[in-house]
C-alpha cells in the first residue's frame, strides 16, 4: 500500500489502483461498449494477470488491496482498460494496468517531450497527400509492426469492428497484402485497383 494515503484506516486516494470515485462510475456507464471479457490467469497478492477471451492479449493489473481475496484463477472477469476498471461479479475495482506503470517508470518524461514537440509546431516530412496526419501515423505504426513481424495479425484492429463483417474482411485483406509485401515488396502488392499503378 505504498502509494496509499490513509484516513480513518481507509485509503482516500482516488487514482487507478486505489478508490473508485462516483465520477468514474458515471464514465463507466457512459462507455459500456469498452468492456472486454477476460479470465484470471494468475493472482498473487496485489497483482493479477488477466487473459482476454476474444483476443490474444494478457494484461497485468495492480490494486492497493490484496486481489487474491476476490479473484480465483480461471474465474471470468470483465476489464475496462480505458477506465482502468476490473469487474468481478458485482464488484468494481479501480485497478492500475501495471504495463503502464512500467512504461511510466522507464519513460517518465514523455509528457514534457510531447509538449515541447507540439510547441515547436513541427512540419510533416512525409508526403501524405490529403490523408489525415492521424491516419498517416497509424499507417507508420502498422508498417513498423509488419516490418518487425512479417506475420503480424491485426487482431486488435478487427476487435473494433466485430459487428461489421465487411470491415473485418477488409482488415483481413489488407493484413494479407501487408504480410505478402514483407516478402516481395509493397510496389507489387500495392497494385490492387484502378489508378494504383505508378
Ligand atoms: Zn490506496
Amino acid at each position: 500500500m505504498s502509494d496509499c494515503r490513509i484516513h480513518d484506516k481507509t485509503c482516500i486516494v482516488y487514482r487507478a489502483g486505489h478508490c473508485l470515485h462516483p465520477i468514474q462510475l458515471r464514465h463507466l456507464r457512459e462507455r459500456p461498449q469498452h468492456w472486454r471479457d477476460g479470465m484470471v490467469a494468475d493472482v498473487e497478492r496485489q497483482t493479477a494477470t488477466i487473459t482476454y477471451v476474444h483476443e490474444a492479449a494478457t494484461i497485468s493489473v495492480w490494486h492497493h488491496m490484496p486481489l487474491d481475496r476476490w479473484l480465483i484463477v480461471g474465474e471470468p472477469v470483465s476489464v475496462h482498460e480505458n477506465l482502468n476498471t476490473l469487474q468481478i461479479g458485482n464488484r468494481l475495482l479501480y485497478v492500475e494496468v501495471t504495463l503502464r506503470r512500467l512504461f511510466d517508470e522507464l519513460f517518465p518524461h514523455t509528457r514534457e517531450v510531447q509538449a515541447a514537440y507540439r510547441a515547436a509546431q513541427p512540419m510533416l516530412l512525409v508526403e501524405g497527400g490529403t490523408a489525415n496526419p492521424g491516419t498517416l501515423g497509424a499507417a507508420f505504426d502498422y508498417a513498423t509492426r509488419f516490418a518487425l513481424d512479417p506475420m503480424y495479425d491485426a487482431n486488435i484492429a478487427r476487435v473494433g469492428f466485430l459487428s461489421d463483417a465487411e470491415a473485418v474482411s477488409n482488415i483481413t485483406a489488407v493484413n494479407a497484402v501487408a504480410q505478402v509485401a514483407q516478402a516481395i515488396g509493397d510496389r507489387v502488392t500495392a497494385i490492387v485497383g484502378p489508378g494504383a499503378a505508378d
